[in-house]
């Protein structure tokens, strides 16, 4: 994980406020979580407050409450099994090896492909 991905934040010109809605304002915590769900550092996010055992606030779009749900959980980091793209995801089980469905349709389709051929055996006991 890049160490500097706070630097690309999406929170970072907000006040410190918007991420901390009160209890009870919806409208602030909808507006909170969407802007996490822009944010091209959301997952890392995610991961240092949970590490950090952040409490409060808005978090990688999640709240305290659901960020301590998750942690409890078999909560479980992946690297997406389809190489070219080996994104980090999380996870409450690990039951999926991609990070989304179309990651895992382009694996599948790779595979096909490569037992398709006749000579795919051949060449492994080859080299
Ligand atoms: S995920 Fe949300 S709280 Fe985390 S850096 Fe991005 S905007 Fe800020
Ligand atoms: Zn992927």
């Amino acid at each position: 994980m890049n160490p500097n991905w706070r630097e690309q934040a999406a929170c970072r010109t907000y006040p410190v406020d918007f991420m901390y809605p009160e209890r009870g304002d919806t409208a602030g915590q909808d507006a909170a979580k969407a802007l996490c769900t822009t944010c091209p550092v959301q997952y890392p996010c995610l991961v240092q407050a949970i590490k950090d055992g952040e409490q409060d606030g808005y978090f990688g779009g999640m709240s305290g409450r659901a960020r301590r749900a998750l942690k409890r959980s078999d909560y479980v980091t992946m690297r997406c099994a389809w190489p070219t793209c080996g994104k980090e995801f999380a996870q409450r089980h690990p039951q999926n090896v991609c990070c989304s469905e179309e990651c895992k349709r382009k694996r599948r389709n790779q595979y096909r492909k490569l037992h398709s051929y006749k000579t795919y055996r051949e060449t492994l006991t080859k080299s």
